[in-house]
């Protein structure tokens, strides 16, 4: 999976390195906002979208399941008015029994219940309330199967038959990938062949296969529908919360994955460290060899920074050369460890040729016995201060810890 720190740049770049043949056919699927091969192969199956795209897929999911399942859990039982108009007393009560029992279920899935909204909690939801029509089918034709329906009563057997074709359309509405698409359309098959049989009919291609045909096809609409819409949402999400030039988090999305990050550590008891990076006479690069050669270097230093560190780990743009990694699962020996192995991979060179370095501040959630997460990046900012003060291309960590990379202090 893709994690937080781990989001590849072609998300945000322009791709003109896409064959031509690829880019205007994306173009067009997807207009007005460009598509990446990465990035179509995310809307294909969802096993690389960062924890924030899942979030937010997840909490549009669920409140459209909220919307959708409030009209259902009225307009199910009400239509037992008209099932009493067609149907002879006791199918009427089972009809109604049916009725009432999806409604409920409608009820509770739209309620607005105290939730996480995770991505199971939105799967689950959107599986059950997918269920609901194609059973109530299978259940009606049982209901209905000793009646010789004619008339009106034949006419609402048949709406009935179409559940399964209502459920697919009405997959349209949600942000999902292809691959989720087809497993949420499978009861609807399976219902819909099941029901055949149950109304003792033969499959058979010419008989069925145009039904069949039909249900593909609104699968498919409702698989491009739910594509494009997680485009959107992955599109806008990615340009509020990832910095075009380096890749890496913005300080904002990044506080919001401390935030969640630092709750996690302290509800489970576990480490984490953040280390924060200013790089060392920066300005210089700048006012020799040009704002173009500076953002060069930043952009090298994100790479490099990503490179070295795990899947798990959170990169951030703090402010313009100062960048923040949350290590997460990290203790100040891990964390040493880890800065030890960026400064002996290099922060990259300046146009000059010489190496690029940085001034560290680490701090840790238990040894330094912090409250929240702004106290966390408080201390580690001192720190790196502190490093700064002392000479440059150096880390200060918890307890007076300092490990010096260079010969000589830079001043
Ligand atoms: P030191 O930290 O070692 O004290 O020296 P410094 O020269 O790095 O000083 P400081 O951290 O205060 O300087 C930050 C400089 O970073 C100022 C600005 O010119 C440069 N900078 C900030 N953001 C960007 C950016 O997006 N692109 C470029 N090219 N430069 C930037
Ligand atoms: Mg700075
Ligand atoms: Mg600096």
């Amino acid at each position: 999976m893709n994690q937080l720190g781990q989001i590849q740049p072609d998300i945000i770049s322009d791709d003109q390195d896409q064959p031509k043949g690829w880019r205007s056919f994306a173009s067009h699927l997807f207009a007005p906002i460009k598509i990446t091969w990465g990035q179509f192969f995310d809307l294909l199956v969802p096993l690389r979208h960062s924890p924030h795209i899942r979030r937010h897929a997840a909490s549009v999911i669920i409140s459209r399941i909220q919307l959708v399942a409030a009209i259902f859990a009225v307009m199910v039982p009400l239509w037992s008015i008209i099932d009493w108009f067609v149907f002879p007393w006791p199918e009427w009560a089972m009809m109604t029994t049916l009725r009432l029992g999806s409604g409920i279920i409608f009820f509770l899935l739209s309620w607005p219940w105290q939730m996480t909204k995770t991505r199971l909690q939105a799967d689950a939801m959107l599986m059950a309330m997918l269920l609901v029509p194609p059973v109530f089918y299978i259940l009606s034709i049982e209901i209905t199967a000793a009646l010789h329906v004619t008339g009106t009563a034949l006419l609402v057997t048949k709406l009935y038959a179409l559940m399964p074709n209502i459920v697919l359309a009405g997959l349209a509405i949600f942000p999902l990938t292809a691959f989720e698409v087809l497993v949420f359309s499978a009861p609807a098959f399976f219902f819909a062949v099941l029901g055949l049989v149950m109304g003792g009919e033969t499959l058979s291609l010419d008989q069925h296969g145009p039904m069949i045909w039909l249900m593909v096809l609104v699968m498919g609409v409702a698989m491009f529908s739910g594509m494009s819409q997680l485009h959107y949402i992955t599109a806008l999400v990615n340009r509020a919360m990832i910095d075009p030039l380096t890749g890496a988090y913005t300080r904002r999305s990044g506080g919001e994955a401390l935030d969640l990050q630092f709750r996690l550590a302290a509800m489970r008891n576990t480490a984490l460290s953040v280390a924060f990076f200013d790089l060392d006479k920066f300005k210089s690069i700048n006012d020799t060899f040009g704002h173009e050669e500076g953002d060069k270097a930043l952009r090298n230093l994100a790479d490099k920074l990503r490179e070295g560190l795990r899947r798990g780990d959170v990169l951030v743009r703090w402010g313009g050369e100062e960048f923040v990694a949350i290590l997460t699962d990290t203790n100040t020996e891990g964390a040493k460890i880890t800065i030890e192995r960026l400064r002996a991979a290099g922060f990259g060179v300046r146009p000059d040729g010489a190496p690029l370095t940085a001034s560290i501040g680490v701090a840790e959630r238990g040894d330094d016995n912090a409250h929240d997460w702004p106290q966390l990046i408080e201390l580690a900012d001192q720190r790196m201060y502190e490093a700064k003060r002392s000479g440059r291309d150096r880390a200060i960590l918890p307890g007076d810890i300092s490990l010096v990379f260079g010969d000589k202090p830079i001043f």
